[in-house]
């Protein structure tokens, strides 16, 4: 076999990598409320011999020989995660956080059962029932609505849901939900159904980890999350839950919906988790809070309006419903100023999914990148100029140019010995 620098062996992918590399310093202001940065550390242990091997099976339970350091990577990785979110019982295996919600479902119900989940366009991921998704192909779905005043899921209107609807399993945790959840709402919820409680922090669980957004554990009996968003860390999925669940959950991961395990993208989860452990990462998730309140206050300035007025959280979400602009114009106009935001629907968006009348702006990655509340307040106030005349061609050579100083000043990867 013979080994050759990327850049030698394959010129095409390298130079869309260095390109990437470019495109993520230096062409944008990352704003979509998913996205991250991870560290160098993490990288490395992604791109790692561990792609090598197969690993079916849980550690010391292997369907294959020679996994010994496997098993401890795995075991760090399970650990580390108990730990930091107070679970009974963790599954790092996976691959992606709709592949966390799959094995989560079926660990406790059958196809047709019934779930109760958020109405899509409040907040939820197409795996809450979206019928383009297995989910809603699969299973029963009814949903619970926002609050039409509080624009908030109040309790309530969960209770009187999970009356109505009777569920097996009622379903929390949102792509799109600016504020805190009532975990001790739903749980009452539950509670009435006798239904079993499953949390989904895909979004929240690097403010979860740092003690910065209430925890799902007591009150739910199963957790999924993603690694990527506000963790930081490697690409994937995970599944927490209490033991009485831990077998089944194990269970309907490997073998019922996944084979062998990536267990590169494992190890570059354990680098998360010891990452996330250090007072410097409830620093960051602090700073996350701190300048999402910034990015809002920014925004008013402008006169835009937000779902349910602010943000606890990472990601306000600007309703355009009064304003000349759709989600799309507004999401295509600041882009044409290097601002990367995502369109998204609003609670009772008269537009289609295409266009709607949202837009989604979340925090997570210019906080990686050291940005504090100034610059989110002055962030929030450009955004707000450009919705408002999207048309203002000489506004948005001017922002255009304060971004991409701000982009300068900025930097992310550059001087820390990172390629790609
Ligand atoms: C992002 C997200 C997911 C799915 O994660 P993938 O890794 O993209 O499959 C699931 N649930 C919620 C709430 C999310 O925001």
């Amino acid at each position: 076999m013979e080994h050759r620098d990327l850049s030698e062996a394959d010129p095409e992918v390298h130079e869309a990598l260095e390109n990437e590399m470019e495109r993520q310093e230096k062409e944008g202001l990352e704003m979509i409320a998913s996205e991250n940065f991870v560290p160098k550390q993490i990288l490395q242990a992604q791109g790692s011999i561990l792609t090598n091997k197969y690993a079916e099976g849980y550690p010391g339970k292997r369907y294959y020989a020679g996994c010994k350091y496997h098993d401890e990577i795995e075991d760090l990785a399970r650990d580390r995660a108990r730990e930091i979110f107070g679970a009974y019982h963790v599954n790092v295996q996976p691959h992606s956080g709709s592949q966390a919600n799959f094995a989560a479902y079926f660990s406790v119900l059958e196809a047709g059962d019934k779930i109760l989940g958020p109405v899509l366009s409040h907040g939820g991921h197409l795996t809450h029932g979206h019928h383009v998704n297995f989910s809603g192909e699969l299973f029963d779905f009814d949903t619970y609505s926002i609050n039409e005043e509080t624009e908030r899921f109040e309790k309530e209107d969960i209770i009187k849901a999970a009356k109505e609807h009777d569920p097996d399993l009622i379903v929390c945790g949102y792509s799109a939900y600016p504020r805190k959840i009532n975990f001790s709402a739903f749980r009452e919820a539950a509670n009435e159904a006798d239904a079993i409680l499953m949390c989904d922090i895909a979004h929240i669980s690097g403010l979860v980890a740092a003690g910065e957004h209430p925890s799902p554990f007591p009150e739910c009996d199963i957790v999924t999350t993603t690694t990527h968003k506000s963790i930081r860390g490697a690409r994937g999925g995970m599944i927490l839950c209490k033991e009485e669940y831990g077998d089944q959950v194990d269970k309907a991961l490997f073998p019922f919906s996944q084979g062998g395990p990536l267990m590169h993208q494992i190890a570059g989860k354990a680098v998360c988790f010891r990452e996330a452990m250090k007072p410097e990462f409830k620093d960051y998730a602090k700073q996350i809070k701190k300048n999402t309140k910034a990015l809002a206050e920014g925004l008013r300035r402008e006169d835009l309006k937000m779902v349910s007025g602010g943000t606890d959280n990472h990601l306000v979400l600007v309703d355009l419903r009064e304003e000349e602009v759709t989600g799309k114009e507004a999401e295509e106009a600041l882009e044409d100023v290097n601002i990367i935001v995502n369109k998204n629907m609003v609670p009772h968006d008269p537009e289609s999914p295409r266009i709607t009348s949202g837009i989604r702006i979340g925090t997570p990655a210019l906080t990686t990148r050291g940005m504090e509340e100034d610059m989110l307040e002055k962030i929030g106030e450009m955004i707000g100029k450009v919705v408002n005349s999207p048309e203002d061609e000489a506004l948005k050579d001017e922002v255009h140019e304060n971004v991409s100083e701000l982009l300068e000043e900025f930097e992310l990867y550059e001087n820390s010995g990172v390629r790609y």
